[in-house]
């Protein structure tokens, strides 16, 4: 079997990275036992006895050490993945880590500079044209917010059966221009800062989700009605901190967020987990709202990539490994991106058969009809008309076969 073609079946490995946060300014937690060898491994130098039992090196795709920008991290860890839905394949970044370890100050920029490189390449593909939508959520204590609405009130996700997990009555926004996409990115940062200040550092608890989704055809067939469209979904994802609940010294409130979180991120553990052994057995995808409205991005048709941000203090050390072991887990997973067409395969045969019984329709008056004019000018026609319903067939396997 070729390479290419085993890795199709196979699946492809979602793309993890490590990035570690610069120092904090107090002088009572500037020891860090954390160094990245190089491109790829990240050592854990502290040599005391009692740590002998863990690992001392791991190996990612790739990691970042403190000195290192965002714009770098999207580069190396996120560009490859979040592009993709410029050709048709979902895509998911996702960032991970305890709180405070720079996950928001990750998945900004990444948004910033994915959003950036996606409207460029828009704007050079004049031979397409591009419909863009946005919408936003974020998921507290299980209940799903509308980050693009003033209602609080939490929204229902329910199983379409041609959509897969929606969430219903979400706001999608189609963007008139990148302007009007960074306008809504602000209203979701101040609808997230109201939590915050509302609910007592809801951000660190939640998880928020942006989405864009973009549909795309080729000039020449506007209006042919035969066209096949590209449309895909990319997910920038915020995750809540991910310690847990056990290790906060908080009671009441923040011990009930604390379950929540812990049942997504419990959750979010576990599917990684499973699937990293593997496609056999139960994955326990419905469990959560987040494993359930990202279900796709773990381990189904789409390309992911997953930063995991480390807080370098010694005192955080326990947390580190906990993230360095999700990290590791989650470097087994595989998911199977597609390249979608919103012309699907059924609706084409649906399409072919219609047009041949035409043909045979029109076939059979002739035949019984007297013979009286251009019989040949007639079967011209036809072939003419064969051939085009069947181009759109070719096209389609062409982009399948690109994947
Ligand atoms: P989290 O979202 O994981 O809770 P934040 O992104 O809010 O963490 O980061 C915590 C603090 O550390 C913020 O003040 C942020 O500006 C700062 N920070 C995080 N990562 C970096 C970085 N790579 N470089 C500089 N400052 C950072
Ligand atoms: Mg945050």
């Amino acid at each position: 079997m070729s390479e290419e073609l085993q890795l199709h079946e196979q699946g492809e490995k979602i793309f993890v990275s490590i990035r570690l946060r610069p120092l904090q300014d107090k002088a009572r937690n500037r020891i860090c036992d954390w160094e990245c060898a190089n491109n790829d491994t990240i050592i854990f130098k502290n040599s005391l006895p009692e740590r002998s039992m863990f690992p001392a090196a791991y190996t990612f795709d790739r990691v970042f050490d403190s000195d290192s920008s965002t714009i770098q991290v999207y580069k190396e860890g996120a560009k490859h993945i979040a592009l993709s839905v410029l050709e048709g394949i979902n895509s998911s970044i996702f960032a991970y880590g305890q709180t405070s370890s720079g996950k928001t100050y990750t998945m900004r920029g990444i948004t910033e500079y994915a959003v950036s490189d996606i409207y460029d390449c828009i704007e050079r593909q004049e031979e397409r044209d591009f419909v863009v939508k946005f919408c936003a959520m974020e998921i507290y204590n299980e209940a799903v917010r509308d980050l693009l609405s003033p209602d609080s009130y939490p929204l229902r996700v329910l199983d379409d059966p041609e959509r897969g997990t929606v969430v219903e009555k979400l706001t999608e926004v189609a963007l008139r221009d990148r302007d009007h996409l960074h306008e809504l990115l602000t209203i979701c940062e101040a609808q997230r800062q109201i939590g915050e200040t509302a609910l007592n550092e809801t951000s660190s608890r939640s998880h928020q989700i942006l989405r864009l989704t973009i549909e795309s055809s080729a000039r020449e067939y506007a209006g042919a009605g035969n066209s096949s469209i590209l449309a895909a979904s990319v997910n920038f994802v915020d995750l809540a901190g991910s310690e847990r609940a056990s290790q906060t010294s908080a009671a009441g409130t923040r011990l009930k967020e604390g379950c929540h979180i812990n049942r997504s991120l419990l959750t979010l553990g576990t599917v990684i987990r499973k699937l990293s052994k593997g496609r056999t057995g139960h994955v326990p995808y419905r469990d959560s709202k987040l494993t359930r409205i990202l279900q796709n991005a773990l381990g189904g048709n789409a390309r992911t990539a997953i930063i995991c941000t480390m807080s370098p203090e010694r005192i955080h050390v326990e947390q580190s490994r906990n993230t360095l072991l999700f990290a590791k887990c989650a470097r087994e997973v595989r998911t199977n991106a597609q390249v979608n067409l919103i012309m699907s395969d059924k609706a084409l045969v649906k399409q072919l058969q219609r047009e041949l019984a035409r043909l045979e329709k029109e076939m059979r008056s002739l035949g019984s009809a007297s013979v009286k004019g251009d019989t040949a000018g007639v079967l011209r026609e036809k072939e003419k008309l064969i051939g085009q319903v069947i181009r759109p067939t070719s096209e389609s396997c062409f982009i399948r076969a690109l994947v």
